[in-house]
């Protein structure tokens, strides 16, 4: 899991909101939502070696009032995965 500086979760944001995700929480109806980290989904299948084209990176998105998370596919929001970075 990898945290978001501010200038990378604006980015984010700027693309979710683009793509109409401004609905309230489906759990408790509370508007606000906080961008909490960056992750990736590895499937697997049985007998199969993991490969690049089986991994999803996403990020973790929560409501700020019950904490309800989903995560919204990097991919599919013209977002490059970052790299972890070895520098500062
Ligand atoms: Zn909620």
């Amino acid at each position: 899991m990898i945290a978001i500086n501010l200038e990378r979760s604006n980015r984010i944001v700027e693309a979710l909101k683009a793509r109409g995700v401004d609905k309230p929480c489906p759990r408790c109806g509370n508007l606000h939502f906080g961008v909490v980290a960056e992750t990736t989904i590895i499937t697997t299948e049985p007998g199969k070696q993991i490969s690049t084209d089986l991994v999803v990176p996403t990020v973790i998105v929560a409501c700020n009032h019950c904490g309800f998370v989903t995560q919204h596919a990097l991919g599919a929001l013209d977002i490059r995965p970052e790299e972890p970075s070895s520098a500062g």
